[in-house]
């Protein structure tokens, strides 16, 4: 028997709930991904860099001209400054560059704080280490950050922050003093932060991205993650990068080398090309705002209490005038008998705190989101 490094850990909720969608022939608004297909311009690229010799190890800090492209893209929208060379690196996935952050900081005992309800990789990985995960729980339902809470959890042993923003699953979006907060506090402790921004271009209602790469006087000790997958609807390809200071890289990259050492060749230079276009990305709020407005109004005539999202392409809903099952149950119960899968949002949490909320994914085609609403409908 081997000795489980992850003794409380099981198969993530993702794949448990699109499996049970698959088994029941029901709507997957569960695991977050698109039902629709990505520009053909990209897949064209693709398959272009695909059978034109593109297929040997990319360079272990990714391709170049896609390096450039982000150094200039981060300059652009947030009047930062990251040496392509130095400073930016391309991952597999924003998973691999947030396991791979945490790898390169983390010691036995380093406490970590997180907010929860969390994304599900954060925890596992720390306690992979021998880390120990501190919660700050976001309290439902407003999800807001407690900054009072933040100082008082934070202790000698702290060595990494985790700030997903905008927030998957709360929906939630950090403002111009949320990021103040936490550049008051990063500048007073001796420890890190890793913001997770996959979700950087899905914002709603004009309100515009904060990201942790425009709080310069903490550079040295701020870590930010991206994802190809979300900006281009391409989560399958697993294509992500980290921005961090010069110093901060180089043990990222002792990491990162012999972790995955490099990352899928054609993809990226593909991506590289179709990043040379801004209006590739900038049509995204708009894109998923009509899409959230869509789910949102027609759910509306359903008992499902709708929370705000301000951001990402999930909503969630308390479900409290429908059921008093465990969110569990009723995520099971929604997929089984009414054909609709979702994610029960105390899998989010390490104590499994469940206020009957589920989280809903909105990126998908139209008539999937309408036929969604015409299965609930039936509750
Ligand atoms: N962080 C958050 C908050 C996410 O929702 C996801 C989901 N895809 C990731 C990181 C991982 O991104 P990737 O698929 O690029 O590994
Ligand atoms: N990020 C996606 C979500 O939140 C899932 C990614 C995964 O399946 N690991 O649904």
């Amino acid at each position: 028997m081997i000795k489980s490094k992850l003794p409380e850990v099981s198969t993530t909720i993702f794949t448990i709930m699109s499996k049970l969608a698959a088994e029941n022939n029901a709507i997957n608004l569960a695991q977050g991904f698109p039902d629709f297909d990505a520009d053909p311009k990209l897949i064209n690229q693709l398959n272009y860099y695909a059978s034109n010799h593109f297929n040997q190890y990319a360079p272990m800090f990714g391709v170049e001209k896609l390096r450039e492209l982000l150094a200039e893209k981060y300059n652009t929208l947030y009047s930062c400054n990251y040496d392509f060379q130095d400073e930016i690196n391309i991952t597999s996935g924003a998973s691999q560059a947030i396991f791979n952050v945490i790898s390169t900081l983390i010691h036995p005992n380093d406490e970590v704080i997180i907010f929860e309800p969390a994304y599900d990789l954060y925890q596992p990985t720390v306690e992979l280490f021998g880390g120990k995960i501190v919660p700050i729980e976001l309290k439902y339902p407003d999800y807001k950050i407690d900054f009072n809470e933040l100082n008082q959890k934070i202790t000698s042993k702290t060595k990494l922050i985790i700030v997903n923003n905008p927030n998957n699953p709360t929906g939630r979006v950090l403002t111009e003093d949320d990021l103040k907060s936490f550049e008051k506090i990063i500048t007073n402790n001796d420890c890190y932060l890793l913001a997770d921004e996959v979700y950087e271009h899905i914002t709603f209602d004009n309100k515009k991205h904060k990201s942790f790469t425009q709080l310069t006087t903490i550079k040295d000790k701020v870590f930010v993650v991206g994802s190809f997958g979300k900006l281009f609807h391409i989560t399958g390809w697993k294509i992500g990068y980290i921005l961090a200071e010069k110093e901060l890289m180089i043990e990222f990259r002792k990491c990162h080398q012999f972790n995955t050492f490099s990352t899928h060749t054609p993809s990226q230079h593909a991506i590289a090309d179709y990043l040379e276009n801004p209006e590739n990305y900038l049509y995204l709020n708009d894109f998923f705002q009509h899409k959230r407005d869509l789910f949102i109004n027609n759910l509306s005539s359903t008992k499902f209490n709708i929370l705000p999202c301000e951001g990402t392409y999930f909503l969630n809903a308390n479900y409290s005038a429908i059921s008093n099952l465990s969110d569990n149950e009723f995520a099971t119960l929604l997929t089984k008998e009414y054909k609709v899968a979702t994610i029960p949002v105390s899998a989010f949490y390490k104590n499994k705190i469940d206020n009957h909320v589920i989280r809903f994914c909105f990126a998908k085609k139209d008539e999937t989101l309408l036929k969604a609403i015409e299965y609930l409908n039936k509750l």
